[in-house]
């Protein structure tokens, strides 16, 4: 039998939000096979099965048609974006395209959701990831800790404000490798931010 994974797939970031082009999805049905499972993700990634054998050829497949992939599981999800419905300038494309390369897919303890909001609206619900980044103005704000699951579920708490653009980047990477470097086994972020607390993250941040 063969042995199959799977590859999570995602738009690139752009105004209007997650939009798949027509062709895009054909070619996402074409290169996974007829039989292949695709599943539809909470994080705005389609998880697509294929052979293990075929995922390189597959990947760059996507990748020539405009669409993203990255590993599947416990990895950070590319960049859950808002719809940027302000406009690229003033709800900060830029930086959202330029933060989301440098955070998708690592390996990470446990699965890492990270959120943009390019207003104070906040209609992607940053506030309900693992890291949560809004554009206030020229500056950013980033929260941390939200738990969206279960019977205790939690909004992020604010660890930064006011952060330049040129820092949003080494910022939130600081996050990220801090948790890499200090979680027990595959703790969850929400824990782990309890765990180690707001001030020794805005520390590391800072
Ligand atoms: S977060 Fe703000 S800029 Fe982004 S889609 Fe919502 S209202 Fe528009």
């Amino acid at each position: 039998m063969r042995e199959m994974t799977k590859i999570a797939v995602a738009p690139s970031i752009q105004v209007g939000g997650s939009i798949f082009a027509s062709e895009q999805l054909v070619t996402i049905g074409a290169a996974a096979g007829p039989d292949a499972k695709i599943e539809m993700t909470p994080f705005k990634q389609l998880y697509v099965e294929v052979p293990l054998e075929r995922r390189d050829i597959i990947q760059e497949e996507l990748e020539r048609s405009g669409l993203e992939v990255y590993p599947a599981g416990f990895a950070t999800k590319s960049l859950i974006a808002c719809n940027f419905c302000k406009g690229e300038e003033e709800a900060g494309l830029r930086s959202a395209k330029a933060l989301n390369p440098a955070i998708a897919g690592i390996q990470t303890p446990a699965p890492l959701k990270i959120g943009y909001a390019g207003c104070a609206l906040g209609t992607s619900e940053p506030l309900l990831k693992d890291i949560g980044v809004v554009k206030m103005r020229d500056t950013f704000d980033i929260y941390v800790g939200g738990e969206p699951k279960g019977l205790k579920a939690s909004f992020a708490k604010l660890l930064v404000t006011a952060l330049p653009e040129d820092r949003l980047v080494s910022a939130v990477m600081a996050i990220i490798d801090y948790y890499k470097a200090n979680a027990k086994g595959k703790e969850k972020f929400s824990r782990f931010v309890e765990r180690v607390s707001l001030e020794q993250l805005q520390e590391i941040v800072s």
